[in-house]
């Protein structure tokens, strides 16, 4: 039971049963339980939202087959426990993943639940926009075909719903036109978040991937450094060579977390890129999932695990960037990991999708007790001041409050939510009200 954690190990949730699934045709009767139900793909959500404390988690891995690829169109179907790197090994060369977090552990069910994205938001938008129709299993309705036209507001309420609509038994979807494995990437050294707004405003348009890693350990005038990362397809054969591309801290399993060691990884990382350029053809895993490269890196935070607090803050209050990197600075929480990145304007089709347009920071701490949480508490109060929303899918503590202000279309999420389902999430931000209304 116990591996039936979260990406942070925090918090720790106890289910009741888990339950295998192997066939789309012999999901058992959520009715059957007495407990409430919730689906579990690969747990690479950071906090609660696959959790379910005292319930029944049906864990989703074993849905693990492709039903049917067209190689012409690139559309592809197949079981809700199909992992993006499964996907990816059938359709390269010729396709890609329209969209693709930052880790190729994910089934197409978390991928849809949370609606997540990626390097290329300001061109491709989310997942769940390149979603044709996927089938939802409900408690109450039996299955359930949901497309644009068919069942639209049950497929927009399930895409970014958190996994609590229903269970989604397959999914189909649209690939994008790959021209191999490679990208053709850049790196560029920048001093101060201005130039990375610059950078990013001036990469739009021609460069389908974007993204930063900051230097969240520096202080002083050394605040807002950090590399920015831009990429696209390339059709040329290999010439991985040198260059920092792999994220700092987590090639050093023995690493302590601490402020001076960060600090001094950083440092290093940083200052690896000797030249303010560089350019490299990389492998796409290299270039999409670093940290994959270290099996369970989660671990390294110990016991107590971790946080990661991601927000996006309308484009127009970029400096609340700077103000939470101030924040942090004044603290006494060490920051091991932050990525920042622009969204762009194409709308999300989930009713509560996280993705919108503006500028977005996902931070990573040590969970360290009641002052990580209460830094997380600081940046809340910065976001409400600012049009900011946290991404669930990466939270463990928010409050009821704070989710309901982020959110406020989660009264209408309530009307699709499947009676039967419920998550660690759900109960800790919707408390008075329950999932049910
Ligand atoms: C290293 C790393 C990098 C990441 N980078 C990014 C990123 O760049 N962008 C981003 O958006 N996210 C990112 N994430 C978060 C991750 O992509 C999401 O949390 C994703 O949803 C996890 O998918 P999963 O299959 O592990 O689902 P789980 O974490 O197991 O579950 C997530 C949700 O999906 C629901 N669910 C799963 N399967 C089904 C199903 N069949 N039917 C209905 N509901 C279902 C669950 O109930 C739960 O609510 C990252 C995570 C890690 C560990």
């Amino acid at each position: 039971m116990n591996s039936y954690t979260s990406w942070g190990r925090y918090p720790r949730s106890h289910p009741a049963e888990v339950v295998p699934l192997s066939w789309i045709s012999r999901i058992p009767d959520f009715n059957q339980f007495s407990h409430p139900v919730l689906v579990y793909g690969k747990g690479r959500s950071y906090g609660d939202t696959c959790l379910n404390d005292g319930g029944v988690l049906l864990d989703s891995s074993g849905l693990d087959r492709f039903i049917q690829f067209d190689t012409h169109t690139g559309v592809l179907r197949c079981e809700s426990g199909v992992t993006l790197q499964s996907v990816l090994r059938l359709s390269l060369p010729d396709w890609f993943l329209p969209v693709t977090p930052g880790t190729q552990f994910v089934t197409i069910g978390g991928a849809i639940a949370n609606d997540v994205h990626g390097k290329n938001h300001h061109r491709a938008g989310s997942f769940g926009c390149h979603v044709r129709s996927f089938e939802l299993l409900r408690s109450d309705k039996g299955r359930v075909f949901c497309s644009p036209e068919e069942n639209k507001d049950l497929f927009a309420a399930t895409i970014g719903g958190l996994g609590l609509t229903g269970m989604i038994l397959w999914a189909e979807f649209q690939l994008k036109r790959a021209s191999g494995p490679w990208i053709e990437c850049e790196q560029i050294r920048f001093e101060k978040l201005d130039t990375f707004f610059e950078l990013s405003a001036a990469s739009d348009e021609n460069y389908e991937y974007t993204v930063a890693w900051l230097d969240c350990a520096s202080a002083g005038h050394k605040l807002g450094r950090g590399i920015f990362i831009r990429g696209n397809h390339s059709s040329a054969g290999p010439q991985d060579s040198h260059g920092p591309l792999p994220l700092p801290g987590f090639e050093a399993p023995e690493m302590l977390i601490s402020r001076p060691t960060v600090r001094a990884f950083n440092w290093a990382y940083f200052n690896s890129q000797f030249r303010e350029s560089t350019r490299n053809r990389v492998h796409y895993e290299k270039f999409f999932y670093p940290l994959d490269r270290v099996a369970e890196w989660n671990r390294l935070y110990g016991q107590r695990g971790f946080l990661q607090y991601q927000f996006v803050v309308p484009y127009q209050n970029r400096e609340v960037v700077a103000e939470v990197l101030d924040l942090i600075a004044r603290s006494r929480e060490v920051c091991t990991l932050s990525v920042l990145k622009v969204f762009g304007s194409v709308s999300s089709p989930g009713l509560l999708s996280f993705p919108r347009p503006g500028v977005t920071l996902a931070l990573d701490f040590p969970y360290q007790g009641q002052p990580t949480l209460d830094l997380c508490e600081r940046f809340d109060q910065v976001m409400k001041r600012n049009g900011g929303v946290v991404y669930p899918a990466k939270d463990a503590r928010m409050s009821a409050e704070s989710f309901q202000t982020y959110f406020p279309q989660w009264k209408e999420l309530s009307n699709f939510l499947d009676p039967r389902f419920e998550s660690d999430f759900w109960r800790r931000v919707t408390p008075t009200n329950g999932n049910r209304q």
